[in-house]
């Protein structure tokens, strides 16, 4: 767990990106921040030491992510993790047995496998619904639910939940509410200021945003939160190694620069894609045309570089995934190259086919994840596996 200090709090999202939570070494004045590559600390006597022990517990590297990412977010604290799951898994270990958690049904497969697969075996049990509507997030609701989860344009179908109202609905409930914002990022997004108690992060995705690490993170401004999620990140022990929190840290840099990119690559793809005929459907929230466009507009301030498409057959949905060549085909997104995947046999293939297709995540949907490269370039590798795909 790290504190953000008064300094991380001031200045522009931009600036920050680059400087929140870093200071120049102590010994060297390397401006960039040492990776600290070591499991332990030398003390100087029983009970004196500088504040270091041992690096499960405490890393300088971890902890200029930790205030880095808490700063971006708006947030008091940061606690960095191995993975995306690793986050999640410390905050399903807020609940007890008995505990009830109303999550959105469309949320990251591995999401849904570590809550339904895992923490069930503990007397945890999930209702799963479809979050567009705040009314089936209250019917959902009982007197054992200590838990509203969800991501924010959802993951693949890009559908949006109404941050404020679940924030209300859950304030109201005295109900723990924990967003996921790796699709959004805080360039775009901060749950925290629509009534999240708590944010979370596969950094492995835009934050790094250069397809080098696996990691998560998880923020919040609460002090209690803080110290009970400080114990559990120490307690059991699900941190990142030193190097990957500085490839992250090294990630935040560019997120402001990143992210107009994306921003700007994925709104001219996504118009490009609803003149195509071979395209079904178009599912971009920036798009006029998404039913909860409005929403999108007053809650994000850009909609980044995540499409997804419906192509009709799986047979053209294969051929155009196996057909691009600027767009690698590959699990995961966010990365500065473009990727194409297949969500119903790739990300989500943890999800039960029934709950797949209540949701519209048929075989034939296709998901992109629009790097920062030449816009042309990118509909010219789509054009060309189109017309291979017919
Ligand atoms: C990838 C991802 C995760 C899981 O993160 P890992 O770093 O792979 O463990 C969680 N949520 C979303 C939205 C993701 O895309």
């Amino acid at each position: 767990m790290t504190k953000t200090l008064p300094a991380d709090r001031e200045h522009g999202f931009a600036t920050r990106a680059v400087h929140a939570g870093q200071r120049p070494d102590p010994v060297t004045g390397a401006v960039m921040t040492p990776i600290y590559q070591t499991s332990t600390y030398v003390q100087e006597g029983l009970g004196r030491h500088k504040g270091y022990e041992y690096a499960r517990t405490q890393n300088p590297t971890r902890e200029a992510l930790e205030r880095n990412v808490a700063s971006l977010e708006g947030a008091s604290y940061g606690f960095a993790f191995g993975s995306g799951l690793a986050a999640l898994d410390s905050t399903l270990k807020l609940l007890r047995a008995g505990d009830h958690v109303v999550s959105g049904d469309n949320i990251y497969g591995g999401s849904h496998r570590l809550m339904e697969r895992i923490y069930t075996q503990y007397g945890v049990s999930f209702t799963f619904v479809d979050m567009r509507g705040i009314d089936a997030v209250e019917r959902a609701l009982t007197p054992a639910t200590r838990m509203i989860y969800c991501e924010t344009p959802t993951n693949p179908m890009m559908n949006l939940v109404d941050l404020a109202a679940v924030g209300d609905l859950a304030q109201a409930h005295g109900l723990l509410f924990v967003v996921d914002n790796t699709f959004a990022t805080p360039f775009f997004q901060q749950p925290l200021a629509f009534g999240a108690d708590l944010v979370l992060h596969s950094t492995t995705k835009y934050l790094n945003g250069h397809s080098d690490m696996v990691g998560g993170m998880l923020v919040t401004s609460r002090d209690d939160l803080a110290e009970r999620l400080g114990f559990i990140q120490n307690a059991a022990g699900g941190v990142p190694g030193p190097m990957d929190c500085w490839l992250a840290l090294r990630g935040t840099k560019t997120l402001a620069l990143r992210m107009r990119q994306h921003d700007a690559n994925g709104r001219i793809v996504a118009q490009w894609l609803t003149e195509q005929k071979v395209v079904h459907r178009v599912y971009y929230p920036g798009l006029p045309s998404h039913p909860q466009h409005d929403l999108a507009a007053r809650q994000m301030r850009g909609f980044g570089g995540m499409i997804s498409i419906e192509l009709g057959s799986v047979d053209r949905a294969r051929k155009v995934a196996e057909g691009t060549r600027v767009f690698s085909l590959a699990e995961s997104l966010g990365g500065v190259e473009s990727l194409i995947g297949h969500p119903a046999s790739m990300t989500h293939a943890s999800v039960p086919l029934a709950m797949r297709q209540e949701m519209g995540l048929t075989d034939s949907l296709v998901r992109l994840s629009c790097g920062i490269e030449d816009p042309d370039d990118l509909i010219a590798d789509l054009d060309q596996a189109f017309r291979a795909a017919v």
